[in-house]
Protein backbone atom coordinates (compact mmCIF):
# COMPACT_ATOMS: atom_id res chain seq x y z
CA UNK A 1 0.00 0.00 0.00
CA UNK A 2 1.59 3.52 -1.28
CA UNK A 3 0.43 6.45 0.99
CA UNK A 4 1.51 10.07 0.72
CA UNK A 5 0.79 13.02 2.48
CA UNK A 6 0.21 15.95 0.44
CA UNK A 7 -2.02 19.32 0.58
CA UNK A 8 -5.77 18.96 1.79
CA UNK A 9 -9.27 20.82 1.47
CA UNK A 10 -10.36 19.40 4.49
CA UNK A 11 -7.23 20.69 6.64
CA UNK A 12 -3.74 21.36 6.26
CA UNK A 13 -1.90 18.50 5.29
CA UNK A 14 -4.34 14.97 4.49
CA UNK A 15 -2.91 11.51 3.69
CA UNK A 16 -4.01 9.93 0.60
CA UNK A 17 -3.72 6.68 -1.12
CA UNK A 18 -1.99 6.09 -4.58
CA UNK A 19 -3.07 2.44 -5.49
CA UNK A 20 -6.75 1.62 -4.77
CA UNK A 21 -7.96 0.20 -1.30
CA UNK A 22 -10.56 -3.01 -0.97
CA UNK A 23 -13.20 -2.63 1.97
CA UNK A 24 -12.00 -3.88 5.20
CA UNK A 25 -8.79 -4.21 4.67
CA UNK A 26 -6.00 -2.77 7.43
CA UNK A 27 -4.28 0.21 5.46
CA UNK A 28 -2.28 1.60 8.45
CA UNK A 29 -0.89 1.56 12.36
CA UNK A 30 -1.46 4.75 14.36
CA UNK A 31 2.08 4.57 15.76
CA UNK A 32 4.00 6.63 18.40
CA UNK A 33 4.53 5.95 22.10
CA UNK A 34 2.48 5.07 24.28
CA UNK A 35 2.00 7.25 27.23
CA UNK A 36 -0.39 8.46 29.96
CA UNK A 37 -3.09 10.92 30.00
CA UNK A 38 -1.65 12.32 32.57
CA UNK A 39 1.93 12.59 31.15
CA UNK A 40 0.18 13.76 27.58
CA UNK A 41 -1.59 16.94 29.31
CA UNK A 42 1.56 17.73 30.76
CA UNK A 43 2.91 17.81 28.14
CA UNK A 44 0.98 19.28 25.52
CA UNK A 45 -0.48 22.10 28.00
CA UNK A 46 0.35 24.52 25.84
CA UNK A 47 -0.24 23.13 22.08
CA UNK A 48 -3.51 23.78 20.67
CA UNK A 49 -2.36 20.90 18.46
CA UNK A 50 -2.02 17.35 19.74
CA UNK A 51 -2.46 14.06 17.64
CA UNK A 52 -3.00 11.80 21.01
CA UNK A 53 -5.40 8.88 20.24
CA UNK A 54 -7.33 7.38 23.59
CA UNK A 55 -6.43 3.98 24.02
CA UNK A 56 -9.34 1.33 25.93
CA UNK A 57 -10.81 3.06 28.84
CA UNK A 58 -8.80 6.36 27.77
CA UNK A 59 -6.23 6.44 30.77
CA UNK A 60 -3.42 6.03 27.87
CA UNK A 61 -2.80 7.86 24.57
CA UNK A 62 -0.74 6.69 21.60
CA UNK A 63 1.22 10.53 21.29
CA UNK A 64 1.01 10.16 17.21
CA UNK A 65 3.88 10.15 15.76
CA UNK A 66 4.03 8.46 11.98
CA UNK A 67 2.23 8.68 8.69
CA UNK A 68 -1.41 7.92 10.46
CA UNK A 69 -1.19 11.30 12.43
CA UNK A 70 -1.49 13.17 8.79
CA UNK A 71 -5.20 11.47 8.28
CA UNK A 72 -7.67 13.86 8.86
CA UNK A 73 -11.36 13.95 10.58
CA UNK A 74 -14.22 14.17 7.79
CA UNK A 75 -18.19 13.15 9.03
CA UNK A 76 -18.54 10.90 5.96
CA UNK A 77 -15.17 9.12 5.82
CA UNK A 78 -13.53 6.53 4.28
CA UNK A 79 -12.41 4.75 7.27
CA UNK A 80 -12.47 3.62 10.89
CA UNK A 81 -9.98 2.94 13.30
CA UNK A 82 -10.17 0.06 15.77
CA UNK A 83 -7.57 -1.13 18.94
CA UNK A 84 -6.43 -4.37 18.50
CA UNK A 85 -4.31 -5.96 21.49
CA UNK A 86 -3.00 -2.53 22.18
CA UNK A 87 -2.25 -1.37 18.96
CA UNK A 88 -4.68 0.97 16.75
CA UNK A 89 -5.50 0.24 12.83
CA UNK A 90 -6.78 2.16 10.30
CA UNK A 91 -9.64 0.39 8.16
CA UNK A 92 -11.18 0.81 5.24
CA UNK A 93 -14.81 1.41 5.42
CA UNK A 94 -15.47 1.05 1.63
CA UNK A 95 -13.48 0.14 -1.05
CA UNK A 96 -10.98 3.64 -1.67
CA UNK A 97 -10.08 4.60 -4.94
CA UNK A 98 -6.58 5.19 -6.21
CA UNK A 99 -5.89 9.24 -5.14
CA UNK A 100 -8.67 9.42 -2.67
CA UNK A 101 -7.57 11.35 0.97
CA UNK A 102 -8.08 8.93 3.51
CA UNK A 103 -10.55 10.02 6.59
CA UNK A 104 -11.74 8.53 9.69
CA UNK A 105 -14.18 10.25 12.29
CA UNK A 106 -12.23 11.39 15.25
CA UNK A 107 -14.89 11.41 17.66
CA UNK A 108 -12.91 13.58 20.00
CA UNK A 109 -14.20 13.25 23.39
CA UNK A 110 -11.69 14.92 25.24
CA UNK A 111 -10.43 18.52 25.13
CA UNK A 112 -10.30 21.90 25.78
CA UNK A 113 -13.08 24.40 25.63
CA UNK A 114 -12.09 24.66 21.96
CA UNK A 115 -14.65 23.54 19.61
CA UNK A 116 -12.90 21.75 17.22
CA UNK A 117 -14.67 23.18 14.30
CA UNK A 118 -14.75 20.28 11.26
CA UNK A 119 -14.77 21.63 7.77
CA UNK A 120 -14.97 18.38 6.39
CA UNK A 121 -17.73 19.31 3.43
CA UNK A 122 -19.87 16.04 3.91
CA UNK A 123 -23.83 16.56 3.74
CA UNK A 124 -24.04 15.31 6.78
CA UNK A 125 -20.95 17.51 8.92
CA UNK A 126 -22.18 17.93 12.21
CA UNK A 127 -19.83 21.22 12.52
CA UNK A 128 -17.72 19.67 15.24
CA UNK A 129 -15.02 16.98 15.36
CA UNK A 130 -16.05 15.90 18.68
CA UNK A 131 -18.57 12.86 18.89
CA UNK A 132 -22.26 13.31 19.17
CA UNK A 133 -22.39 11.75 22.88
CA UNK A 134 -19.27 14.79 23.54
CA UNK A 135 -21.80 17.28 21.68
CA UNK A 136 -24.79 15.86 23.95
CA UNK A 137 -22.42 16.07 27.03
CA UNK A 138 -21.49 19.67 26.44
CA UNK A 139 -24.81 20.92 25.81
CA UNK A 140 -25.84 19.57 28.73
CA UNK A 141 -23.43 21.16 30.71
CA UNK A 142 -23.69 24.78 28.76
CA UNK A 143 -27.24 24.19 29.39
CA UNK A 144 -26.85 24.02 33.72
CA UNK A 145 -24.09 26.38 33.67
CA UNK A 146 -26.23 28.73 32.25
CA UNK A 147 -29.69 27.59 34.42
CA UNK A 148 -27.08 27.88 37.66
CA UNK A 149 -26.21 31.71 36.19
CA UNK A 150 -29.75 32.77 36.26
CA UNK A 151 -30.34 31.40 39.68
CA UNK A 152 -27.27 33.52 41.21
CA UNK A 153 -28.92 36.75 38.76
CA UNK A 154 -31.88 36.03 40.65
CA UNK A 155 -30.59 35.81 43.93
CA UNK A 156 -28.53 39.18 43.15
CA UNK A 157 -32.16 40.45 42.27
CA UNK A 158 -33.56 39.57 45.31
CA UNK A 159 -30.81 41.06 47.52
CA UNK A 160 -30.96 44.18 45.63
CA UNK A 161 -34.93 43.91 46.00
CA UNK A 162 -34.35 44.00 50.20
CA UNK A 163 -31.71 46.41 50.65
ZN1 LIG B 1 -17.71 17.41 9.22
Amino acid sequence: MTLIIRSSQIHAAGCYTTEPIRKRSRIVEYTGPHISKEAADEKYRDSPTTYLFGLGNGSKVIDGHGIAMFINHSCDPNCETGEVRGKVWVKALRDIAAGEELTYDYNLYDGDDDEALCNCGAENCRKSMYSSEELKRRARAAKRASAKKALNRKAAGKKRART
